[in-house]
């Protein structure tokens, strides 16, 4: 019901009312006796407010008198009222207006609020003018108008949620999606549009029973919500797929820590009915405008992108790169580029300094590849590894970085510049190339590097899958002297038992642990595992993402052997990095009391 509706039954109540007020036949007596019966408030009152009439319903509101006839002045009728209005309307003018109408709400002697549509109308008797006020009770249309109100907010909420996790559903989500993009061509900014499967749910709800499986998503959904901003719109597509829309990306490094903190709490144990479960979780990423102009081309894009993650081992996320998609020419072309650019020394090696802790001093250097695109500037190894990895690229890459960094290395060494040794990013493919260790015995004599000057850095993941082929491979790289690292160390799933058979020297603690190290309990609790579990094997131990003093601090305290990051140094192109070390005096960086010295 409407508020026309509810106004015009009232007009019509007040309409009749004004016929009988105005009809002069009509005896002052009769209208009083047909007002002393009808629920209606009318009174009239003289140009200086003084009552000369009121209906009986005036009685039952509240600061009333109960006896009429202690009534003088129209403020004792209305005691919370309208003074105000007729006073500021020139009565003149007044009289030449059509009735007033107005809405009040007033407070009955038993305490129930009501309303009431009023009207005021002037009227002219010989030379005095009267003021009649008639008010008709419309309680009830406004209390009915409420209730369908709310029932129809009810019904709009249940077609733009999920029911089960009340999440937006797939219409909300584009609308919303439409907004962001929008608003994201106006202020000519990022977006990231992340898909989120989750990867174990079949089994789940396959051995649990679906009302497991709903609960299981329920909290999932819960996990979400917990991870990201109000402003952030997350959506439930159907099944175990979700989707979150980051808006004003400033850089890909906050996308990677949002999609970082999603996996790992998704990867929390969650208690439904008694039973610890956890589930990790596959993300794909589009980026707006690079990867889609639209809705569906981004989602499109990212679907392929989670596809790439699903195969890349779960519990991770991938950017969507152009090769994903099924169009061969564009696949061919960036696959061209990449070859072009590795054929045409595009590639370019940054050195990023790790620092001991004990010391202070650089114990050495990872070498981080960037590829200087002559459009695009400088790109980071995020957007080429995985396009790299998937064409097979990356042996022909990784080849050139580990030659260019030992070389680099061996001319320092030469030069009487030492920085400890040198850290080469292996991946899984580089990895389980037939006889790679030949590889790196040809690169090491080609560069006349020693071995004990090269650390080879493999991901835990890659390092885990096919955990017996792993330890055999990195046996043979071991006997040839030079170290291992096992890098981003606690996003995979460890086995303990091949940890230790693993003839491995250094613990790399990821970057996503590190990031709130000294505010996150859970995270706090992992970093200390694993540095406590890497001195029980011997290992050294080095954090990744170091920004803060804070971070260095609680490092310094926990007994951790090694740091790296912004805090103590960005990765440096060659020339920076010669320009610090010739630069005796200059020390990184002063971490609580510690200082880093060259
Ligand atoms: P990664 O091995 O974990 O390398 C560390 C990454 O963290 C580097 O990003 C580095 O610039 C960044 N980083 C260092 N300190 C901080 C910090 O304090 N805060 C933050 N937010 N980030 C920090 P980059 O250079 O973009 O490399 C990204 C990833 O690309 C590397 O991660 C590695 O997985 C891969 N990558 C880089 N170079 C190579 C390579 O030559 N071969 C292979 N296979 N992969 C490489
Ligand atoms: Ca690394
Ligand atoms: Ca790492």
């Amino acid at each position: 019901m409407s508020d026309t509706r509810s106004s015009s039954s009232a007009d019509n109540v007040n309409e009749r009312l004004v016929s009988i007020l105005l009809d002069t036949n009509n005896s002052e007596e009769y209208l009083r006796t047909v007002l002393e019966y009808v629920p209606v408030l009318v009174s009239a009152v003289d140009l200086e407010g003084n009552v000369k009439f009121a209906s009986q319903h005036h009685t039952l509101l509240a600061g009333v008198s109960d006896d009429l006839n202690d009534i003088q002045k129209e403020a004792d009728l209305y005691p919370a009222l309208v003074q105000s209005r007729v006073e500021n309307m020139a009565m003149e003018a007044a009289l030449n207006q059509p009735a007033e109408a107005w809405e009040l709400s007033a407070k009955h002697k038993d305490g129930s609020m009501h309303h009431y549509h009023m009207h005021r109308l002037y009227v002219k008797r010989d030379t005095d003018t009267i003021i009649y006020s008639i008010g008709t009770d419309v309680t009830e249309f406004k209390l009915a108008e409420r209730a369908l109100r709310d029932h129809k907010s009810r019904i709009d909420y249940m077609a733009f949620h999920d029911p089960l996790t009340g999440l937006a559903n797939r219409s909300l989500f584009y609308d919303r999606a439409n907004k962001s993009l929008s608003r994201a061509n106006r202020s000519h900014s990022t977006i990231a549009l992340l898909l989120i499967d989750l990867d174990r749910f079949k089994l789940i709800n396959d051995s649990f029973g679906h009302d497991f499986g709903d609960a299981f998503l329920k909290k999932a959904a819960q996990h979400l919500l917990d991870e990201l901003r109000d402003t952030d719109t997350v959506a439930r597509l159907g099944g175990d797929e979700f989707v979150v829309i980051l808006e004003n990306i400033r850089d890909v490094e906050d996308v990677e820590k949002i999609a970082g903190k999603i996996l790992k709490s998704l990867a929390e144990p969650m208690t439904i009915q008694g039973h610890d479960i956890s589930c990790s979780g596959s993300i794909g990423i589009s980026m707006y405008p690079n990867h889609g102009k639209g809705i569906d081309q981004l989602l499109k894009n990212a679907d392929a992108a989670m596809y790439n993650a699903k195969n890349a081992g779960k519990n991770c996320y991938q950017f969507f790169v152009h090769a994903m998609t099924d169009n061969a020419v564009n696949y061919l072309l960036l696959e061209n580029d990449l070859r072009r650019a590795i054929e045409c020394n595009e590639m370019k090696l940054f050195y990023q300094p790790q620092v001991d802790l004990n010391t202070g001093r650089i114990v050495g250097l990872e070498a981080l590849v960037r590829w200087q695109h002559k459009d695009r500037g400088l790109v980071s190894p995020v957007h080429f590894i995985p396009l790299a990895e998937e064409t097979g690229l990356i042996n022909q890459l990784g080849e050139w970085v580990l030659s260019h960094a030992c070389e680099r290395f061996q001319a320092w060494l030469m030069q009487g510049i030492h920085f400890g040794k040198v850290a080469v990013n292996i991946s899984m493919r580089q990895f389980r190339q037939d006889h790679f260790e030949q590889t790196v015995v040809r690169v090491l004599t080609e560069s006349k590097l020693a071995p004990q000057y090269l650390e080879l850095e493999i991901t835990e993941s890659s390092a885990m899958e096919n955990a017996s082929v792993t330890a055999e491979m990195l046996g043979c790289l071991s006997k040839m002297g030079l170290s291992l690292a096992i890098d981003d160390f606690g996003t995979g799933y460890s086995s303990l038992a091949y940890l230790q058979q693993f003839p491995i020297h250094k613990l790399k603690i990821d970057r996503s642990f590190v990031s709130d190290i000294d505010t996150n309990n859970s995270d706090a609790s992992i970093a200390k595992s694993i540095i406590d579990l890497a001195h029980n094997m011997q290992l050294q131990v080095i954090a990744e993402g170091v920004e803060r003093p804070a971070q260095s601090r609680w490092l310094i305290d926990r007994g951790c052997d090694q740091v790296q990051g912004f805090y103590y140094c960005k990765p440096l192109a060659e020339e920076e990095l010669l320009a610090l070390v010739e630069d005796h005096t200059r020390v990184i960086k002063d971490a609580a009391g510690v200082r880093f010295i060259l």
